[in-house]
């Protein structure tokens, strides 16, 4: 688990910025959600045996023995919400949108941390693929803002619904049995556990062996075949390019339908930074009425591990526009008034007041080297006169001002185009 320190909170925060004027472009609306669900919420929604559910998750007891869980995802814990709200029957929004940690007991490694950021968003009730092709349209649209869609892939493929998965499964296994004595320990468990992650094993002679097994698609029922064609042709339509990966399965159990994920290559072995799909049931599974859903979240660590790899947004950010020096504790509380009154005029300006015990050198020495255009200093001889000295750091000038004129000088510096 991490913390996290201005400087790359400061290129989280532009980043977040852009997905969120995306989000917003889509009717998307913020929701805000626990960070602890009960345990047997995400037992039943994820699937007893999944990676997750089995070895992941941060359960533990409350004071009255109720058995408690760091949520490990957060579209469990929306439909919770929507469910316990009843806003479904408002039927007034669809499209939600989440930004927080969520924590998973995993083997920590580059792009695969205990807490990490995710960014998510679900919409409900809209059971044509229409949505489907809406948020790839969007996610396509985030990676363009951010300056990196030629640096992600979009992978996508169906896995048909839980019937068709069923046969599925029985044949894989079957299957699978027959070379069971080559298959490596993770996919020996998995073949009793979870046979569909084995599709996706990163292990090439699996990959190998799987070229001669059975394919999900002929599992899967005519119209929703056609449907997912569609969709390819619309993506396609629409300018994105996309790889379908037949073997494209998802870790946990709701999924079903459409499923995606968008992957680079520029970020070590946990490539995928974002992942999503369909889940039609899982409203009835949690005790609601029918509904459809689909998801995404976006790993936001991968994201950003991407954007710096790519060196975007690397340019400094002002930490400071408005250095403030005062030369002995008398002039200390008309450096501190005229700073408010600076504040009050020019709220988007960042004011510093060096209170540090430091000789007037060092104090200007700190201000050559901030990011600071213009420097303030407060002396008892210029405070007689009613006068500040101002230091443009940049144009490497210093002039006395009055209050008023040095208001002006602000708004010329920072407001004015020269
Ligand atoms: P993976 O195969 O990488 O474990 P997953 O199937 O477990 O992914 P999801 O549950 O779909 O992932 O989560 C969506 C996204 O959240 C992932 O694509 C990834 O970007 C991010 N993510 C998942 N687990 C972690 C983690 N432990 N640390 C950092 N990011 C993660
Ligand atoms: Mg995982």
């Amino acid at each position: 688990m991490h913390d996290y320190f201005p400087e790359e909170l400061a290129l989280w925060k532009r980043i977040e910025n852009i997905l969120k004027e995306v989000l917003m472009s889509y009717c998307y609306l913020e929701i805000r959600l626990p960070l602890l669900e009960k345990t047997e919420l995400f037992k039943r929604a994820i699937g007893n045996i999944t990676d997750i559910v089995e070895k992941e998750m941060y359960s533990f007891q409350d004071r009255k023995g109720h058995s408690l869980t760091l949520r490990p995802e957060g579209t469990v814990g929306c439909i919770r919400a929507i469910i316990q709200n009843c806003l479904l029957k408002k039927k007034k929004h669809h499209r939600f949108w989440y930004l927080g940690p969520m924590f998973r007991y995993e083997r920590p490694q580059m792009g695969r941390y205990r807490q990490f950021y995710q960014l998510g968003a679900e919409v409900f009730g809209i059971d044509t693929k229409d949505i489907d092709l809406e948020i790839i349209l969007l996610t396509n649209r985030f990676w363009q803002r951010l300056g990196i869609h030629s640096h992600l892939t979009l992978e996508i493929n169906s896995i048909g619904s839980q019937t068709a998965r069923v046969q599925y499964k029985t044949e894989l296994v079957s299957f699978l049995k027959k070379h069971e004595s080559l298959l490596d320990e993770d996919c020996k468990r998995r073949l009793y556990t979870n046979p569909l992650r084995i599709l996706d094993s990163k292990n090439q002679e699996i990959q190998k062996i799987l070229k001669d097994g059975p394919l999900l698609k002929n599992y899967i029922d005519f119209s929703e075949n056609v449907d997912f064609k569609n969709l390819c042709n619309m993506i396609s339509f629409h300018g994105i390019k996309y790889r379908y990966n037949p073997k494209l399965v998802r870790g946990l159990d709701y999924y079903n339908n459409t499923v995606f994920e968008w992957k680079s290559s520029q970020i070590g072995a946990q490539n995928t930074i974002c992942a999503g799909g369909r889940y039609d049931n899982l409203f009835q599974e949690m005790g609601s009425q029918k509904t459809s859903g689909i998801g995404f979240a976006i790993g936001m660590e991968r994201l950003v591990l991407l954007m710096k790899s790519l060196n975007i947004f690397s340019d400094v950010i002002k930490e400071v526009d408005i250095y403030v020096i005062f030369l002995s504790e008398e002039n200390k509380n008309y450096a501190v008034k005229l700073s408010e009154e600076i504040r009050n005029i020019y709220p988007k300006l960042k004011v510093f007041i060096n209170f540090f015990n430091q000789n007037i050198k060092k104090k200007i020495k700190n201000a050559v080297i901030s990011s600071a255009r213009l420097a303030i200093l407060i002396g008892d001889n210029n405070m007689k006169q009613n006068h500040v000295l101002v230091k443009d750091l940049k144009k490497r000038t210093e002039h006395c001002f009055e209050k008023d004129e040095l208001m002006i000088k602000i708004n010329d510096v920072f407001y004015r185009r020269t």
